[in-house]
């Protein structure tokens, strides 16, 4: 689902469930770039996914809910992977909001994704047994 969104600067997406099935609504503008739509609607099918797998560590604690994805996509690991960015660049909003979470997990996260535990482990367990 996509919404127009008539300012220049930022993009906004949201979630929801309608009665049988998850939505993700992004909305854009004509100036709005494909991967950066794409980075975010990956961004809000994984809230989505959470809910749907009832991952209650991450569902019930907004602050590692969203400094998690906020490292995962929209500008983070898997954005990179995907080919839909270049670089890590977290939300200064959520940072501000939940800097001691960010400060704490970055250097997990990073060794996470650049050391390829996804390979051998899940975030959520590797989370466990680090932080
Ligand atoms: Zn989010």
């Amino acid at each position: 689902m996509l919404g127009f969104y008539p300012w220049t600067k930022g993009l906004h997406g949201s979630t929801g469930f309608t009665k049988k099935f998850p939505a993700v609504a992004v909305f854009v503008n004509e100036r709005t770039r494909i991967e950066e739509i794409l980075d975010l609607v990956y961004h809000e099918a994984l809230h989505m996914l959470f809910r749907l797998n009832n991952v209650t560590e991450i569902t019930g604690n907004r602050a590692l809910e969203e400094t998690l994805l906020d490292f995962i996509c929209p500008n983070g690991y898997i954005s990179i992977a995907l080919g839909l960015k270049r670089t890590i660049k977290i939300s200064p909003k959520h940072y501000q909001e939940f800097k001691e979470l960010y400060d704490k997990l970055k250097p997990i996260i990073k060794e996470y994704f650049e050391r390829r535990r996804f390979e051998r482990t899940s975030i959520l367990e590797y989370l466990k047994k680090t932080a």
